[in-house]
Formats: structure tokens, sequence, C-alpha cells
């Protein structure tokens, strides 16, 4: 059986890291969480963003309205959050209730604020090869990998989803690594084919143990970001675990796989926010010290 890629214990160590060195900063960073209506999913992972952020030490602060808010009223909120000095990062926990414009609010958050990388400009940034913010789940995914030694350059990796969350940002990501991307969908043909071909197999396509052993090359790698219900009722991921573990060399298990790698991420997303806003705000004092002294 392959090994398995732990993304629990990964998760726990980022999470020490953070809480050093948000102890050496003179505040906590803090996450501004916006939650609209009463979703259970919804409100389930915004319950494990607070415990998360409590075993880093960053504070998370849940904003939540009516299911029947307004968008103005809600964009409005957000532009209060964009305007506060003492929240670092934003995000807007999605989905959002039907009458909301999903993009017209997730875009409302100001760029240096969006520690889930979902704006335009992010995502614009990213694909230009300058980032601000990297989406976390494709950004955990890098960083689990580099964590256990696998490298990506020169490899043939594929990926199967080409949503705007996972698969695409990931794709991007793995090209400045220098990998190989082939990018399969609900259109390819012969799919097997291709996933057959890979070194490192990325599935995200939120089918329940979809992947067989017949599409696994003997020895790949295999990233299961997949999280669904199985027939038990039991969390499960889009490739059939028990069935694929033999053939692989490395494999991440769902759950305790991925997903913790996502919040982690998110968590230093918004330590990253926090210094960017105090060394903006360090440039910014000397810059005017500066033109003060020349002024002199
Ligand atoms: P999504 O937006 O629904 O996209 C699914 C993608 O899979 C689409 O590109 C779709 O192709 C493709 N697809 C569907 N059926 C396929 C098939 N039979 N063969 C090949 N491709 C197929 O989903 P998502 O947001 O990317 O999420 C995917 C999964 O990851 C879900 O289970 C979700 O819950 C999970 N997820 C986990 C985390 C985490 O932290 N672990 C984070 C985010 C998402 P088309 O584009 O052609 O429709």
């Amino acid at each position: 059986m392959g090994k398995l890629i732990k993304g629990d214990v990964i998760s726990q160590k980022i999470f020490k890291e953070i809480k050093t060195e948000v102890s050496k900063l003179a505040r906590k960073p803090v996450l501004g969480v916006v939650l609209v209506g009463e979703n259970f999913a919804s409100a389930s992972y915004v319950r494990a963003k607070i415990r998360a952020g409590k075993k880093a030490d960053i504070e998370v602060k849940v904003f939540e309205y009516e299911n029947d808010v307004l968008e103005d009223v809600l964009i409005s909120k957000i532009n209060t959050l964009n305007d506060n000095e003492n929240i670092d990062g934003i995000i807007v926990q999605l989905p959002l209730p039907d009458h909301l414009n999903e993009s017209k609010v997730v875009n409302s958050v100001k760029s240096s604020k969006d520690v889930d990388g979902f704006t335009f400009d992010n995502a614009g940034r990213l694909f230009k090869g300058q980032p601000n913010f990297k989406p976390c789940t494709p950004k955990g995914i890098m960083f689990m990998l580099k964590e256990t030694g696998i490298d990506v350059k020169g490899k043939n990796c594929v990926v199967v989803g080409r949503s705007n969350l996972v698969g695409l940002p990931l794709s991007r990501m793995l090209i400045e690594a220098d990998a190989t991307v082939t990018i399969c969908h609900s259109h390819t043909e012969n799919l097997e084919s291709i996933t057959n071909q890979a070194d490192i197999l990325f599935v995200a396509i939120g089918k329940n143990k979809f992947i067989q052993p017949k599409h696994i090359k003997d020895g790949a790698v295999v990233i299961d970001v997949g999280i669904n219900r199985d027939e038990d009722n039991k969390i499960s991921g889009d490739v059939d675990f028990e069935k694929v573990k033999e053939k692989t060399s490395y494999i991440t298990p769902v759950p305790k796989g991925v997903g913790p790698l996502t919040i982690s991420m998110l968590l230093s997303n918004t330590l990253k926010a926090y210094k960017g806003d105090f060394y903006e705000w360090l440039w910014i004092i000397w810059h005017c010290r500066n033109e003060k002294t020349t002024s002199l």
C-alpha cells in the first residue's frame, strides 16, 4: 500500500508555526467571517475555522446576517470590514442564498484582505504569476506535496476537475512549479487512458469513489480533494481509497487529507494579510518621515 499523506498531522505543524509567529506580533491577526443565513454545513465549517483559529492564535470573528439580508446591505457591511484596521482577512462563507449575487458579494472584499483568494483581482494575479493570496485548497495541496518531499517538477500531473475553486488554480500552481499538466473534466473522452499517464493524479470532482484502480498507474501519487457522503453516510472522497491504495506510492485519505490543509492555509493567509498591513504601514510612516526631512 502507498504511504499515507496525513493532512491532519501536517496542519497541526502549521498551526504551531503560525502560533510562534503570532507570539512575536503586536496583536493577534483577525479573520472576519461573513455568514449569511442558517446553512447547516456552512455553520459547521465556520465552527471548524474557529477551532483551528484557537490552535494557531488567530482570532476568528463571525459576522452573521439574516437569510433575507439585502445585497446592498451585505456589501455595505463588507465595506465596513474592509475599512476596519483591526480586521486583517475577510471571507464570505459560501454558498450564499439564491437572491444574492455571489460574484458581486465576493468581489466586494478588498483584494488585500481576500484571504480566500477568490476575488477577480487575486484570481487574475494568480494567473499572471503575481499572486497576492492563493486560494487555500490548491495552496494546501502544494504545501502538502512539498512537506512530503514529492517534487512535481517535470512530472506528469493530471488534474480531474476544472473548477475555479480547485482544479484551475491548482493547475496554474502546478505549472508554476514546472509540472507538465493535463486538465480533465466531464467532457473528457477516454479519461482512464489519460489518468493512467499520471505520475501524480489530483481528483476534485465531487463524485463519491469515482476513481477506481483502472484509472491509476502503478506507483502513482494520488491526491483526493473530494468530500462526499458514501452509502453509509460517512465522509468519503472522489477516490475509492480501499481499492486504489495498493497501486499507489502515496495517497491522501478522506477525511484527514486535503481538508485540514485548506483551513491551515486560510489562517496562514490571514497572518500574511496582517503582516502585509503592518509592513505597508511601516513603509508609509518611513516614507512620510523621509518626505518631511526632505521638505525641511
Ligand atoms: P465543482 O465546482 O462541482 O467542479 C467539479 C468539476 O469536476 C467540474 O470541472 C466537472 O467538469 C468535473 N467533473 C464532474 N464529473 C466528472 C467526471 N465524471 N469526469 C471528469 N470530470 C468531472 O466542484 P469543486 O468545487 O471543484 O469541488 C470538487 C470536490 O472537492 C467536491 O467534493 C468538494 O466538496 C471538494 N472540495 C474539498 C475541499 C477541501 O478542502 N478538501 C475544498 C473544496 C472542494 P465540468 O467543468 O465539465 O462540469
